[in-house]
């Protein structure tokens, strides 16, 4: 199937006389006969349901169907972005290893890797995405376990250069761990390009609507981890925690998304919800037909920002020109995200009067949803730090997020246009 049909047809399958549309399970727990029926699921002998911290059939139809949107084995729902991001590196990093992370990377997961696993004993080194494969490969250290991307970054919308960093992280023997959340499957699937794992914040275009808060973990089953044993004792060697279970021999391709759930979700326990994961398959449903009119939509907005007096600059990787441009053509023909960001000329205060001016698009701290949205980071997230540390993190006073909505492009055109105006 086509990915269009996908999003509609993936994931739930109603057999003879059952519910057409996903059923919320909206239950704890599942019903057995015999006590060793149940045990024969808590030791991952028989496959079934028991307890919803470990699986729930709404959520694994959701997880089948973005499994299948990005061709990848087996996927696992969790109860946010960041969730998914500490899961997907914890289930083969531990304390005393280390990870290479692009730079360029969301503030939050940023904060994850600099700040919250360094305290769990995990080391990171930061590179800057751009980096020449010789400066990549400088980085790595015996204990590197996993090196981290995302495919169009939020904020700085750089687009990764997929080959160089698959080249170099095989070459060191660990896994590509991609957040595609601003591409979505529809625009860029990286398991084509040799990345191994990927993650969403589910929460920005999957959900589309500002509904909930959700990610996922996708495997693509490729990475041969019983060829890099010593590296992944965790997947190679028996989990005594689960009777001495053998992920790899016994799971084979879903040996990775196993652990995650068998052992992870079990025991650090951030779950989606049955309930937001129904809502996120909604969301999922128009993904393809949403993604295209996002990318129509920012495109016309960047270009329209480019030619206004007013404009100091415009960063949109689907623009010509823009210094990502030729990557974008080449890893997401068909377009990138909704999300650009652009500087107003007479700096912070220009950029606050812009922002009390525009009347559609909303102050919210979200992006890459179907409602036009902006935020300025200097007098909001970013508020705390000097011109000049705005600078050394690639945010400058002047700079406007903008994300591009579904609305009728005019009406968002003429939106900034009267609160450019203003600035
Ligand atoms: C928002 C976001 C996250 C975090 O997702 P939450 O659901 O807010 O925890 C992670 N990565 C990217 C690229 C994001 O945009």
């Amino acid at each position: 199937m086509k990915i269009n049909t996908k999003c509609i047809q993936s994931g739930y399958k109603p057999k003879n006389g059952e519910a057409r549309i996903l059923p919320i399970w909206q239950s704890t727990t599942f019903k057995y006969d015999s006590s060793d029926e149940m045990g024969q699921l808590f030791d991952l002998k028989k496959s079934g349901y028991f307890y919803s911290r470990l699986a729930n059939p709404t959520c694994d139809a959701v997880a089948a169907k973005i499994a299948d949107l990005e061709g990848g084995v087996a996927a696992m729902l969790t109860s946010s972005g960041q969730a998914a991001n500490l899961i997907a590196l914890f289930n083969i990093v531990s304390a005393g290893q280390h990870i290479v992370s692009s730079s360029a990377i969301y503030g939050g997961t940023f904060n994850l890797l600099g700040v919250t696993m360094k305290k769990m004993g995990i080391d990171v080194t930061f590179v800057d995405p751009d980096a020449t494969e010789e400066e990549l490969d400088a980085a790595f250290r015996p204990e590197t376990r996993a090196v981290f991307a995302e495919s169009i970054s939020n904020p700085a919308l750089a687009v990764l250069d997929f080959e160089k960093f698959v080249s170099v992280a095989h070459k060191h023997g660990v896994p590509l761990v991609v957040d595609n959340t601003f591409p979505t499957p529809i625009n860029c699937r990286p398991f084509e390009f040799g990345v191994d794992i990927v993650t969403h914040a589910t929460t920005k275009y999957m959900d589309g609507h500002a509904m909930t808060i959700g990610g996922v973990i996708v495997d693509s089953g490729n990475f041969d981890w019983e060829a890099h044993a010593d590296k992944y004792p965790g997947l190679t060697t028996p989990d005594f925690s689960y009777h001495g279970t053998t992920y790899t021999k016994q799971f084979g391709k879903l040996a990775y998304i196993t652990k995650a759930t068998a052992q992870l979700m079990r025991d650090l326990g951030s779950i989606q919800a049955p309930q937001n994961a129904f809502l996120i398959n909604i969301g999922l449903e128009t993904l393809a037909l949403r993604m295209k009119r996002h990318c129509e939509n920012a495109l016309a907005v960047a270009e329209y920002l480019s030619k206004h007096p007013k404009v100091t600059w415009v960063n949109y990787p689907g623009l010509p020109g823009n210094r990502y441009y030729d990557l974008a053509k080449k890893y997401m023909p068909n377009g990138t995200c909704g999300v650009v960001s652009f500087g107003i000329k007479g700096g912070r205060e220009a950029a606050t009067r812009f922002m009390d001016a525009l009347r559609l698009a909303a102050i919210v701290t979200h992006v890459a949803d179907a409602r036009t949205c902006v935020l300025h980071p200097a007098s909001t997230t970013h508020r705390q730090l000097t011109d000049k540390q705005l600078e050394e993190c690639k945010t400058p006073a002047d700079l406007v997020r903008f994300s591009v909505g579904i609305e009728d492009v005019d009406d968002i055109i003429a939106d900034l246009a009267q609160a450019l105006d203003r600035a």
